[in-house]
């Protein structure tokens, strides 16, 4: 069903989970096809520094997702106490390894390590993450390179649900390097006429009630209720927050997630809608295989077959 076909009372779901399904499907056969050619598979290098609970769970997932579609991964996993040139060091020995399409550090680093060095370390036609100068260049550019996941995700999730962008306003509530500000410049590539809010915008409420397309990405749980919103727009809610109530704590149970849009308020007045979770989350991985495939791709001289998801 298509976002042009509904009415308002009840908001398309975009479903992140499905679409990363379908791209892992794609991934898995374009892997195949070219590993005969290139003579070897993909190769995805990860760098964990510390023992941070929340990094473990994200360094495992992106493993997984590896093995799922054919790409190798190789884990550096390195103790609290590393320092800066420790890692820059392997960063360095990475960069000249033939076997590693694309590099990876897992953020947050410990405090005491120097992250922009050691992110500038990364050889930028190794960035898995797209977060390198040179690729944040590219992207402003329109020129080919890996992109940021997180807001190439939520593109191709418009995309697949085929959410019209072109001459619409945006509104992008955050402009953090790693997802407001790529996310902008992605949405006014494709023609969107954006505005970014950041926490010293005044009247945010009219200022997101103008947007057909509203990204919330603020890190702030339930920032955007029903008063902020237009009726009809697209609204995707990229923020993720694990609550845990005092009497889950005590009962042991999993703490909930929730994103930063009030979702039962907004649900009855947006035309489409990312749920947390399942919207926005499971795409990021995917299009972190999908920047390690592309890259792949580039190192191999294979054709490239991904461009339509690198905004
Ligand atoms: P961040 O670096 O903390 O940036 C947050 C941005 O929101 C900043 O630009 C900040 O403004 C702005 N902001 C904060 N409070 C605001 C307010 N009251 N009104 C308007 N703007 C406000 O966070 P991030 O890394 O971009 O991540 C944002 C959220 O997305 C977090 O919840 C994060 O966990 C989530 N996330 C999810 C995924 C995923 O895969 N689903 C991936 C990445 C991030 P200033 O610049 O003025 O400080």
């Amino acid at each position: 069903m298509l976002v042009k076909d509904l009415n308002i009372g009840m908001a398309l779901k975009l479903n992140g989970k499905k679409l990363a399904i379908e791209l892992e499907d794609r991934l898995l056969s374009d892997i195949a096809l070219g590993t005969e050619k290139a003579s070897r598979p993909p190769g995805l290098a990860v760098i964990r520094v510390g023992n941070d609970p929340a990094s473990g769970v994200y360094v495992s997932n992106k493993e997984r997702a590896c093995a799922r579609v054919g790409v190798n991964s190789f884990l550096s996993h390195f103790s609290e106490n590393a320092n800066s040139s420790e890692v820059i060091a392997r960063i360095q020995e990475l960069n000249r390894d033939d076997l590693v399409d694309g590099i990876l550090v897992q953020l947050p680093l410990p405090k005491e390590l120097n992250e922009q060095e050691i992110l500038a370390a990364i050889d930028p036609n190794k960035d898995a993450d797209g977060l390198h100068t040179l690729n944040l260049g590219r992207l402003l550019k329109s020129e080919r390179g890996p992109r940021s996941c997180t807001p190439a995700g939520v593109m191709a999730l418009l995309s697949r649900y085929e959410i019209p962008i072109e001459g619409k306003r945006a509104v992008v509530v955050g402009r953090s390097i790693l997802v407001g500000q790529p996310m902008a410049l992605m949405l006014q590539a494709q023609n969107a006429t954006v505005s970014i809010a950041h926490s010293r915008t005044k009247e945010l409420t009219s200022l997101t009630g103008e947007a057909d397309l509203l990204v919330v990405a603020a890190g702030r749980p339930g920032i955007i209720g029903s008063n902020h919103i237009k009726p009809g727009a697209v609204v995707v809610d990229v923020g993720i927050h694990r609550i845990l109530s005092t009497g889950e704590k005590e009962s042991g149970n999993k703490p909930k997630l929730c994103g930063d849009v009030l979702f039962e308020e907004v649900d009855p007045l947006a035309s489409a809608l990312t749920p947390v979770p399942g919207g926005v989350g499971p795409m990021t991985v995917t299009m972190l295989l999908v920047n390690t495939v592309s890259l792949w791709q580039e190192h191999c001289g294979l054709s490239y077959t991904l461009d339509d998801l690198l905004p």
